[in-house]
């Protein structure tokens, strides 16, 4: 092991290991594809994984307690943890997609298939962003974990949660190969789901009177949390938070007066806003019209068994401006391409709501993939792109110590 050559050597020789590497990484990439791995079902893809990651030559592989695929490089002070996930969303429609989901094919110079763009093409980035590492063969004071991550789609953050909590990893940053097209991300919105409820009397529905019905209880309800949305929370970069009404739910006892009923209310949160705070909101208004409110849980199995159940609260996140971690993210594309990229926010949801919206570690977004294919019949990477996220997750971890 050596130390650190000047920046430009270093750069040439990241961009030729990409090189080299293209090959195997689109053939990784094309075998991820090729594997069905739902939410819950990603047994067979962390397989693959881990016998990508020893291939490559990480320092130590395996999967953790929820059964996500690890791979280690290096062991020096900083940590950083670079997370892609490999379940994917489901297709519902076989016959819309141009080309079938699970058989990758590469055209135009990308390579197609289901999740190439969520996310299995920023595994074989950050995977061969590894691999470059490994190769330069140069010591550094950086320990990076290789995650390739499951459960994501169902519960972003469960699964990061289970390794940061339940056993012990706990990055000093985190970087998330989700779809950027090689630009930068500093935060997202965040989501959760209530439930609110009524309360009534149940009688036979020949004979109303005698009872009481959490139905009618729920109208009123209904339209206060409607009329909540002109006041909720704004952020200057995300606008206004915003709710909806998205389910309603009874006894299911057509001849009787219902006893209960239940609204779910799909809630959209600026950073900041906590399960107290929703709490405390939503029930001051809907306490007054006699119903209760709470946070619903998500129950998660992984694919390994375990119940990772919790709270169906997604927090939001912005990394504020001048922070080490876009400074860094901006050098290390400056260094390789003589270009700074946009900064900018995600629409959806990433595993960077429990890393920086619940653990308060800095979060920071970069990846191949390009947002208008993901969950889309053409969904699809650029393989140049692929080969250019390699060399920005290999360079990542020296730019702290470079002099430019
Ligand atoms: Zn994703």
């Amino acid at each position: 092991m050596a130390q650190a050559p000047p920046v430009a050597t270093l750069v040439s020789k990241i961009h030729s290991l990409a090189e080299a590497f293209h090959e195997r990484q689109q053939r990784f990439l094309a075998d991820l594809i090729a594997i069905r791995s739902y939410t819950g079902q990603e047994k067979l893809a962390v397989e693959r994984t881990l016998h990508e990651l020893r291939a490559i030559g990480c320092d130590e592989v395996g999967i953790d307690s929820a059964g996500n695929a690890l791979g280690r490089i290096g062991r020096g002070k900083r940590t950083l943890l670079y997370d892609a996930h490999l379940d994917t969303n489901e297709v519902t429609d076989e016959s819309e997609w141009p080309h079938p989901p699970l058989q990758p094919v590469i055209e135009n110079g990308a390579m197609w298939g289901l999740g190439a763009s969520d996310c299995k093409g920023g595994v074989a980035a950050i995977v061969y962003g590894a691999a470059i590492l490994k190769a330069l063969d140069l010591t550094g004071d950086f320990t990076v974990w290789v995650m390739g991550a499951t459960l994501e789609e169902d519960a972003e953050g469960f699964a990061l949660r289970s390794l940061v909590e339940r056993d012990g990893v706990r990055p000093d940053a985190v970087l998330l190969a989700e779809a950027t097209d090689l630009t930068l991300r500093r935060g997202q919105r965040g989501r959760c789901e209530i439930r609110v409820r009524t309360t009534g009397k149940a009688a036979h529905a020949s004979q109303p009177h005698l009872g009481e019905s959490a139905l009618l209880k729920m109208l009123p309800v209904i339209a206060a949390l409607d009329r909540m949305n002109s006041a909720l929370p704004e952020h200057p970069v995300f606008g206004r938070g915003s709710q909806v009404v998205s389910l309603i739910e009874g006894p299911h006892t057509p001849n009787s007066v219902p006893s209960w009923c239940e609204v779910a209310v799909d809630r959209r949160m600026m950073p900041g806003e906590t399960a107290e705070s929703i709490l405390a909101q939503i029930g001051a208004v809907v306490g007054q019209l006699g119903a209760t409110a709470r946070i619903s849980d998500q129950p998660v199995t992984t694919h390994t068994g375990e119940r990772l159940d919790g709270p169906s609260f997604f927090p939001g996140w912005y990394l504020e401006d001048g922070h080490p971690l876009i400074a860094a993210g901006l050098a290390t594309c400056r260094q390789l391409w003589g270009v700074e990229p946009a900064v900018d926010v995600w629409r959806f949801s990433t595993d960077g709501t429990y890393s920086a919206g619940a653990a308060g570690i800095p979060t920071l977004g970069f990846g191949p993939e390009e947002e208008r294919f993901v969950h889309a019949v053409d969904d699809q990477v650029d393989l140049e792109k692929l080969k250019k996220a390699a060399a920005f997750y290999a360079l990542f971890p020296f730019v702290d110590s470079l002099k430019e």
